[in-house]
């Protein structure tokens, strides 16, 4: 379980929960390369047996990201998706969920390909409208689901008056914090249960690692939940922790910039003649900012275009020289994907473009290089 302490968020990203180590000062958190570790005697344990369970390295990891997320537990996953596929086993078939319908295309697969075969059932609804919440709830709903800002459409769903309504009926809000990270967002103050994080992108932010999250304050879940962690055996790798642990100590800098450059860069696209609409959350015209103002501090440099005219999405991938066409998000080199036949292939063609993600749609992640650069780089590709 993480102490809590009086430093600023800022204070926290840098030093993490525990600023040096015990028996060699060591500044740098040491890689604990060891699969397994030496028992003092029969009955005794360090605290740690075997690095599918607990292991030094990741532990300091998990109580960060519990410090920086306002949570008392943190587990540490070799992807988003793993811890994904852990808090799922937390509940039953026969449970039903409430997804937001704008949503990662790993986590519709997972849940519809993977787990509605076992029983689950899931209800993929537009969650920014709190109506549509109310009109999927079902006597046996469980978990409502929500990412937020969500992805592709940056869309808002205002997480505590979702965690007040899923609370009345009984159970649980999972929030998905990758977009924003604790820097700008805290879920689990707003009433969420659990949050989950793939740490690939922001948090790690520098396109080298994966990793994947669970925070929470449950003591009735932690047991089942850490249980879960050793038996599945996709518990982060050591060296993996160490990489992530050394990116969150620049998680502060890298987001005031990512937003720095995305104040440019979204208003210059939404005038570009290319260019049809734009989204992102820090228009002071998306349609939730109030809600956005009242629960987070800030916006991500996640921006996403309609293109006025099909045609033009190959050339521009294709031109694109500063920034690269691949498949991720939240790193410090600007990356642009085509959510239609990449990150969001696994999901129907009728639920895609209900949710907005058509041929036409282009998502960029604004990353800290200089701003202009990345104007004139998307200036050049979208010339006719
Ligand atoms: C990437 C992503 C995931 C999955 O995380 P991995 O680390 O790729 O397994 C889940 N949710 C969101 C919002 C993501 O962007």
């Amino acid at each position: 379980m993480v102490q809590k302490n009086n430093c600023s968020l800022e204070t926290n990203i840098v030093r993490g929960s525990e600023y040096f180590e015990e028996r060699t000062g060591a500044i740098s958190t040491p890689v604990f390369q060891s699969a397994s570790f030496r028992h003092p005697a029969l009955g005794q344990s360090t605290g740690f047996d075997y690095s599918r369970g607990p292991n030094p390295t990741r532990q300091v990891l998990e109580t960060t990201m519990a410090l920086l997320e306002h949570g008392r537990y943190g587990l540490a996953f070799t992807s988003g998706m793993g811890a994904l596929s852990a808090l799922i086993k937390l509940f039953a078939p026969g449970d039903h969920f409430i997804v937001s319908e704008d949503l990662y295309g790993g986590t519709y697969r997972l849940f519809h390909d993977y787990y509605e075969p076992y029983g689950f059932t899931f209800s993929f609804v537009d969650t920014s409208d709190f109506s549509l919440i109310e009109a999927a709830a079902r006597p046996e709903t469980r978990v409502i689901f929500i990412e937020t800002p969500s992805n592709p459409m940056m869309k808002i769903t205002d997480i505590k008056r979702t965690a007040d309504f899923i609370h009345k009926h009984g159970g649980f809000l999972v929030t998905d914090n990758t977009f924003l990270t604790p820097f700008f967002q805290n879920p689990l103050d707003l009433g969420a249960d659990f949050v989950v994080h793939s740490g690939t992108k922001y948090l790690a932010g520098h396109n080298d690692t994966l990793s994947g999250f669970i925070v929470h304050s449950s003591d009735v879940h932690k047991e089942k939940l850490e249980n879960i962690h050793m038996s599945e055996g996709a518990a982060l790798a050591p060296f993996d922790a160490f990489l992530t642990l050394r990116g969150i100590k620049t998680l502060a800098l890298r987001m005031r910039k990512h937003a720095e450059n995305a104040v440019v860069i979204a208003p210059w696209l939404a005038r570009h003649p290319a260019v049809e609409k734009v989204f992102w959350t820090g228009f002071q015209d998306h349609p939730s900012i109030e809600i956005s103002q009242k629960q987070s501090r800030g916006h991500n440099g996640m921006i996403s275009f309609y293109l006025n005219d099909e045609r033009k999405v190959e050339p521009l991938l294709r031109r694109v020289k500063l920034i690269l066409f691949a498949e991720s998000l939240g790193g410090v080199e600007s990356l642009i994907t085509y959510p239609y036949v990449q990150t969001h292939a696994a999901i129907p063609d009728a639920m895609r473009r209900a949710a907005g993600v058509n041929e036409r749609l282009i998502r960029l992640s604004v990353g800290i290089e200089d701003a202009q650069d990345l104007i004139a780089d998307l200036d050049q590709a979208l010339r006719d």
